[in-house]
């Protein structure tokens, strides 16, 4: 696409130039002698040839005067230009001289020289005219720029499937539905069954999202439209907005399809986090014009819009509103398992020797994505190459690997010694929140290293902030978030720096519950932090002025205390379940991930004691 776009822009600008250079040739050549040729003289010299004779013909305008001479046999005459001064005598002069002269209106050249560029430029454009049309119907043509750039390859063309994309059990289950729709659509309507309109993949960069969309179209055998979010992102405004409509014209056409819309958060942005800084119209009349077409149509109408961004969190929330990008699929980093399965793919044309060893590749890249193993295979086969071997051998990987992570950089490789002590904090962290009765479930736990540089995380549904927390909830809460840090004290009987964020958070949610929620006996239900808002940078954890350094002591003795009691439980609770912890412990160790459902099967969750609130 990229190939016709500097095409035609290449072309345009050399024909310009052609045109320019053909019009001021005949400039020069015909029309301007044509028209006249002339001299600009000063007055002095007009006076001096008039006094000597040497003068034919005068022309008088209100500022000019022109004049040819006796003696020019030029054809046409040569005209002389002078600009014509504050001179009383001049006509008695004339007159004296005795030559012919006339007035006449003040025109100016500027009509025969506009003539000079536009005859010439008439064929040449009605050439250009007709080029453009010619190319309009090959669909490059510059008077279509708002027609929609995506390209339309049908699903079976494209012919990729759920087994050329590794690791994505889970997602294939979940876009299972949405190709049994695509396969066909009436069935489901017939049923009146709704489906989702949109369907976001969400998940870091080079995890096959965009395989993913390729591959559901494929499943289903359906047309794929895609467009980028970032073609839309033109310099002329409405051009973007035009698109879209265009793109569900067609869509509508070819349905049942699928239309993909990668790295939507070029357009679809929020509105509020782009601030006002520049205009944005362009973007935002793009992502109206999105939304309401997405209103527009009807789930049965059988296309199925996919998007995909790696930045969920700055989309507008109008996106995410039922009826439009209402289903949200996670893909994430690999697994080992999902590793290998991706390494398969990507070797399937390579020529391996013996000593490869693709578990021991997988096993070594916990946190790269697809995109990373298929750029070492690649770097492995090149090196085989350069080295003129027939075969990728294991040495190349090891090579292959380590130039990868140099690039990566924030891509750490977990040594089996570290892998074992993140398992155990993660699954401190998951326990003690299993444990508990008034604590949010275990949503996932997983040790696969984030592109955000932690090690590994425990996800508990739901995360919001605190709405309104019992106090014994805020303890639970803190006694999950020692859990890393106790699991490691029991374990190996000492702690790391892996617990640091915790213990961060977990202080400033102890403070607060001494400042601001006055869950202390000690300090009883009096507000000492700062007005919300006020304090330096607006933090609310700063302590209010008026308050004497015993009062600020207490308040720090109080949240220690808070603290330890909330360890001393977390501690307890493992100890408790210590088998447990070592099961949920081998398991992270074995497959990186453990759900929630299997966290547990291994531990069942005491009944609540309270109504869950907020
Ligand atoms: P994303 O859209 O999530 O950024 P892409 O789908 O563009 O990722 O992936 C880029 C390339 O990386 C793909 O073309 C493919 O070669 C490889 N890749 C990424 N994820 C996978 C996967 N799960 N299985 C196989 N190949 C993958
Ligand atoms: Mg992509
Ligand atoms: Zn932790």
């Amino acid at each position: 696409m990229d190939k016709k776009q500097s095409k035609k822009v290449g072309f345009s600008a050399a024909y310009l130039v052609v045109a320019i250079l053909l019009a001021s040739l005949f400039q020069e050549l015909v029309f301007r002698p044509l028209v006249i040729r002339w001299t600009e003289v000063p007055y002095s010299q007009f006076l001096k040839q008039l006094e000597a004779g040497e003068i034919a013909e005068v022309t008088l305008t209100a500022d000019r005067i022109m004049y040819t001479c006796c003696g020019d046999t030029g054809q046409p005459p040569r005209v002389n230009n002078v600009v014509r001064v504050e001179d009383p005598d001049l006509i008695q002069r004339l007159v004296d001289a005795g030559v012919t002269f006339s007035g006449k209106a003040p025109t100016n050249a500027l009509l025969p020289a506009l003539l000079g560029w536009i005859i010439p430029m008439l064929p040449l454009g009605l050439i250009w005219y007709f080029g453009m049309r010619r190319m309009g119907q090959t669909g490059m043509d510059v008077l279509s720029i708002g027609k929609s750039k995506a390209q339309e390859i049908t699903g079976e063309k494209t012919g990729i499937k759920f087994e050329d994309v590794g690791g994505v059990e889970e997602v294939a289950v979940e876009l299972k539905e949405i190709i049994d729709f695509l396969k066909d659509p009436e069935r489901f309507t017939r049923l009146g069954a709704k489906l989702p309109k949109g369907v976001l993949l969400v998940g870091p960069p080079g995890t096959g999202k965009t395989l993913l969309a390729k591959a559901t179209a494929g499943e289903a055998g359906v047309p794929f439209f895609s467009i980028s979010g970032s073609d839309f992102v033109e310099m002329f405004v409405g051009v973007g907005a035009a698109r879209v409509r265009d793109l569900f014209e067609q869509a509508k056409r070819r349905a049942p399809c699928i239309v993909f819309i990668d790295e939507i958060d070029a357009i679809g942005q929020s509105r509020v986090t782009v601030g006002a800084i520049g205009s944005n119209d362009e973007r935002e009349q793009t992502l109206n014009q999105l939304l309401s077409e997405m209103d527009g149509f009807q789930p049965n109408q059988g296309v199925i819009i996919m998007a995909a961004t790696n930045r969920p969190e700055i989309l507008d929330r109008a996106l995410l509103r039922p009826g439009r990008f209402d289903r949200q699929i996670q893909v994430g980093l690999p697994t080992e398992a999902g590793r290998r399965q991706i390494l398969n793919i990507h070797t399937k044309n390579v020529q391996l020797a013996q000593d490869v060893d693709l578990d021991r590749v997988a096993q070594i890249t916990a946190g790269f994505s697809g995109a990373d193993l298929a750029n070492i295979v690649n770097e492995a086969a090149l090196l085989a190459v350069r080295a003129g071997r027939d075969a990728v051998t294991m040495g190349d990987f090891d090579l292959a690997i380590e130039r990868v992570v140099a690039g990566l950089q924030r891509k750490i490789t977990l040594k089996p010694e570290l892998k074992r002590r993140v398992a155990y904090h993660e699954a401190g962290h998951a326990l003690v929140a299993q444990v508990q009765p008034d604590t949010d479930p275990v949503h996932k736990v997983s040790i696969i290293p984030t592109a955000k540089g932690a090690l590994g995380y425990t996800l508990q549904m739901p995360e919001e902030d605190i709405y309104l927390m019992s106090k014994r909830e805020l303890e639970e809460r803190l006694a999950v978030m020692l859990g890393g840090r106790a699991a490691e004290l029991l374990i190996f009987n000492d702690t790391s720096t892996g617990a640091a964020n915790d213990l961060e958070v977990v202080t400033g949610l102890a403070r607060r519950m001494v400042t601001e929620f006055g869950m202390t006996e000690a300090l009883g239900p009096v507000r000492y932090a700062m007005e919300a808002g006020t304090g330096y940078l607006g933090r609310p954890d700063m302590l209010r002025q008026d308050i004497s350094p015993e009062t600020a002591t207490l308040i720090d003795k109080e949240t220690r205390r808070i603290i330890e009691e909330a360890q001393q439980r977390a501690v307890a609770l493992l100890r408790q379940h210590i088998d447990a912890l070592h099961e949920i412990a081998r398991i992270l160790q074995e497959k990186e991930v453990i759900s929630g459902e299997e966290i547990k099967r291994l531990v069942q969750k005491p009944t609540q004691l309270t109504e869950s609130v907020g």
